[in-house]
């Protein structure tokens, strides 16, 4: 009997994988002052998704687990199917724990037989702080069920999708691409720049003036005093 080949890390793992690799490199380079800082520039955001995480517990936490945990329905945390921003992964990494770290690293760098995302753990997301496409993701069937019988949820839930856009629609400067240009002019390279190499996105900076000479702009929205 031949032996079955050992199943290969696949190219959605690698690019993961180089990604953290680059995150952490210019990490471990800051200075203590540097880190104060960049921290300092999350914090906006970090209170945006406390306040995600507290809609989503008081509204929709009970019905997505009828509807999906339970029943082994999920159709979010699927195979492959998330989208992470490269300032996904430095918010994550920036308030990982070094356990937290290698638990990451070592489930990016194993193939994924799952079928189900490499985060997803048996104790849940392996991201201290997942991403943003994640923590506003709710699926047509839930918004239905809950929208109507807590309508008073719905302005709630078109506040926080708005203050979303703060933080990550680029027609204006925004933390999700100044953490991307802080990196690079770091020597981070990866293919979740998006910010940086998506036409869409790149076309919205375009339009708003924010890249100079067809070149984006530095790291605007990271401030580093
Ligand atoms: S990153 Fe975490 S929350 Fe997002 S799909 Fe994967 S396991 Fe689920």
């Amino acid at each position: 009997m031949t032996a079955r080949p050992p199943e290969r890390v696949g190219e959605y793992n690698q690019d993961q994988h180089s990604t953290v690799r680059s995150v952490l490199d210019v990490l471990s380079r800051l200075s203590g002052e540097e880190r104060v800082s960049l921290g300092a520039s999350m914090e906006p955001y970090l209170e945006f998704r406390r306040r995600v995480s507290v809609f989503f517990d008081g509204f929709f936490r009970p019905s997505c687990q009828d509807l999906c945990f339970s029943t082994g329905l999920s159709g979010c945390c699927g195979f492959e199917s998330i989208i992470t921003f490269f300032a996904d992964h430095v918010i994550n990494l920036m308030g990982s724990s070094p356990g937290q770290v290698q638990a990451l690293t070592a489930r990016i760098q194993s193939p994924n037989s799952s079928r189900r995302c490499v985060y997803l753990g048996p104790e849940g997301c392996l991201w201290s702080l997942p991403p943003v496409s994640c923590a506003m993701f709710l699926c047509a069937r839930v918004k239905e069920i809950v929208f109507q019988a807590r309508p008073e949820a719905q302005p709630f839930w078109a506040e926080l999708l708005q203050r979303e856009k703060d933080f990550t629609l680029p027609d204006k400067p925004v933390l999700f691409d100044g953490l991307e240009a802080f990196f690079i002019e770091r020597g981070s390279d990866s293919s979740h720049l998006f910010y940086h190499r998506s036409p869409g996105l790149l076309r919205i900076k375009s339009k708003a003036g924010l890249c100079r000479g067809g070149k984006p702009a530095g790291a605007r929205g990271v401030r580093l005093s």
